[in-house]
């Protein structure tokens, strides 16, 4: 049997360099030796934008864009709806008996995401994602989980969890490891926090050419470099974290040059922003096909969503019986 991939994203807005090294790209390079699941994930969205499931909505597709316009291929790969798999939620019900709540408290990615939300109580949706995320990926019973490192803790969790059911009851479920990439947290265009969707630091997958020189353009570069021939200090500069995850074989030569001063702020900045943009170019192109039929989007969900949900049916029976909870 194939081994088996899964991952997602949430669908709170359209997705960005961060979301392309972190795991996307390993995805799509994956694809081909796994059974790979990517999952579109609209519950776990609500957990902070309960409020406005309109954006939700309106990002279903834009996520699913995303992935077609990356690579991911729907012959290869099933990409489907979280809301629409109900198993995952029967899942994550019967997984929370055996979960503390200390647990869930002490989990360091809650912990920085309730700070960053600045929420003053929990809610209890919130507090247990990663209970959710256990579903998700047992399921289907994935092995290989490509993410960034925020998510450790949470593969973390699901083996626990899968540990624990399997000693309860009976051994049906599988445990999954992760697959950390070489740029396992991409810094924003703040300098200061990691891309993300909601912090409004991030150069997104579906940006034009202009879009992304102007962004690049507008990046505080290090504040002790004033006149070009003063010595930069690149570790402290998101302009050199790009040129390491876009143009890894010349970023020791933009390190030399930087920390010599022997090349501009403006000049590094043009550099980068023409690799960036090269990357794109593919998905831009794949991305256009796809706006022209639009209905294929649909079509891909909706069969993906067929395909996992056979799956879904299987495990939870085998999680039944496991537990003894067949009764006729
Ligand atoms: P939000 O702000 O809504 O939480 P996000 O930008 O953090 O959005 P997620 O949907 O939470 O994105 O993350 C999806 C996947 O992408 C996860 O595996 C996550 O680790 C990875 N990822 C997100 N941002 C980055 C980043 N800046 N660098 C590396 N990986 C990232
Ligand atoms: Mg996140």
């Amino acid at each position: 049997m194939k081994e088996r991939v899964l991952t997602g994203d949430r669908v709170t807005g359209k997705l960005h360099l961060g979301h392309y090294v972190g795991s996307l790209k390993y995805r799509v390079e994956l694809q081909d030796q796994y059974e790979t699941f990517v999952l579109l994930a609209d519950v776990q969205a609500l957990t902070t934008h309960f409020l406005h499931p309109e954006i939700i909505k309106d990002n279903v597709r834009n996520v699913a864009l995303d992935y077609l316009a990356v690579g991911i291929d729907p012959e290869k790969a099933t990409i489907f709806v979280q809301s629409l798999i109900p198993e995952i939620a029967e899942l994550t019900v019967y997984y929370s008996m055996f979960v503390t709540v200390n647990s869930l408290r002490h989990n360091p990615t809650i912990k920085a995401e309730s700070k960053a939300g600045d929420f003053d109580d929990m809610y209890y949706g919130f507090l247990g994602y990663p209970i959710s995320q256990a579903a998700d990926i047992t399921f289907c019973k994935a092995t290989l989980i490509p993410v960034g490192e925020d998510q450790l803790p949470h593969i973390e969790q699901t083996r626990k969890i899968v540990r624990r059911f399997n000693q309860l009851y009976q051994p049906v479920l599988v445990e999954p490891k992760p697959l950390i990439g070489e740029v396992p947290r991409l810094i924003g265009l703040d300098g200061s926090h990691k891309m993300s969707k909601s912090l409004g630091n991030a150069i997104l997958l579906d940006s034009t050419k202009e879009e992304v020189a102007e962004k690049i353009k507008k990046v505080k570069t290090d504040p002790a470099r004033i006149h070009k021939t003063d010595p930069g200090h690149p570790e402290i500069c998101p302009i050199y974290a790009y040129h390491q995850a876009f143009r890894k074989e010349s970023s020791d030569e933009i390190y030399q040059s930087c920390t010599k001063g022997q090349i501009g702020c403006m000049a590094c900045k043009q550099k980068i922003a023409q690799s960036i943009n090269d990357r794109l170019d593919p998905m831009r192109e794949r991305r256009a096909a796809y706006l022209e039929h639009p209905k294929r989007v649909d079509e891909i969900l909706m069969a993906g969503t067929e395909n996992a949900r056979i799956m879904a049916k299987e495990t939870m029976r085998e999680v039944r019986d496991a537990m003894g909870m067949n009764y006729f």
